[in-house]
């Protein structure tokens, strides 16, 4: 009967759930030794003015470069990350790398651009959230205005009072504040006129249907004209072709960020194609 059942479960753990567990424990172990190790990297994608066609600043993007595995990328182990906790030092790494990043190209480069940072749900919810970017701009000397902080209409399921509440605070120490992939995640719109924001990033797979599914489209051109009616400023992701980049332009988006213009790139590599 043992023997059955411990067959039953060798049967329960084959397969792909094991897998999965044993591979978030890999990433797990192995995101520990990242961080000691500073495997982690930021890259760097630009972000346009469509009007001027002026770089108005740049999302940082984490990166992990394992030495056997090559460049993992954040859809592998931020979710894992996030499950595990880990997110929590991760972040703070990028908040700190990117505010610093930024200060010196402003620096050396006499412009004002504005540095974009992922905030991961768990992040956001952190307590200590707010008091850890005062203490980082106050350290880097960095203009609050110059950081946007991208987070996702999933925040707002939580709690919504407790996320006014924290978007509130967090203007008040300046900071701008984007939605990340708008229109895939929360469903109502309610939230637009409580939630104290700045931009909203239209997800790219809007983008992606923009010039072949009139449904991409005209959801495309409604979320502009509702960033103008609330004054809030819109930034299409994604942008792959001319031919999206013609319709954002026509539809009067105001800023555009995608590999048409740009790929996300290390700091050198950054610095040689936009900055010097
Ligand atoms: P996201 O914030 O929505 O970032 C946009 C993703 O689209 C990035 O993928 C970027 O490289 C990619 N992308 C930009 N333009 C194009 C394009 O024209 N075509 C295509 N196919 N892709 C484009 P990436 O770098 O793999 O990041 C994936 C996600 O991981 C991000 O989505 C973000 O949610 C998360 N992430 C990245 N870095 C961080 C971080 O530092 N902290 C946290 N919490 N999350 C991060
Ligand atoms: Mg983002
Ligand atoms: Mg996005
Ligand atoms: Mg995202």
């Amino acid at each position: 009967r043992a023997k059955e059942q411990g067959k039953n479960q060798a049967q329960f753990f084959d397969g792909k759930m094991e897998q999965t567990v044993c591979q978030k424990t890999m990433i797990e172990t192995a995101l520990y030794q990242a961080i000691e190790k500073r495997e982690l990297k930021l890259f760097y994608q630009p972000q346009f003015d469509l009007v001027t066609g002026d770089m108005i600043g740049m999302e940082a993007l984490i990166r992990w470069v394992h030495p056997e595995m090559g460049i993992v990328s954040p859809g592998v182990f931020i979710p894992v990350a996030e499950e595990t906790g880990q997110i929590i030092v991760l972040g703070e790494w990028v908040i700190e790398e990117a505010c610093r990043q930024i200060k010196q190209w402003n620096e050396q480069s006499g412009r004002s651009l504005q540095m974009s940072i992922n905030i991961s749900p768990k992040q956001f919810l952190q307590e200590n959230l707010v008091n850890y970017i005062t203490s980082v701009l106050k350290e880097t000397n960095l203009p609050a205005e110059l950081l946007d902080l991208e987070i996702t209409e999933g925040v707002a399921v939580f709690n919504e009072k407790y996320t006014i509440e924290k978007l509130k605070r967090l203007k008040q120490i300046g900071v701008h504040i984007s939605i990340d992939d708008f229109g895939t995640g929360y469903s109502s719109l309610s939230y637009l006129r409580k939630f104290p924001i700045d931009r909203l990033k239209i997800a790219k797979p809007f983008i992606d249907g923009i010039t072949e599914v009139e449904e991409d489209a005209a959801i495309v051109a409604s979320i502009i004209v509702l960033g103008k009616s609330l004054k809030l400023r819109v930034i299409a992701e994604g942008v792959e072709t001319n031919e999206q980049l013609r319709i954002l332009r026509s539809l009067r988006c105001d800023e555009i960020q995608g590999y048409v213009l740009g790929k996300p790139l290390p700091k050198e590599e950054f610095e040689k194609v936009y900055l010097f």
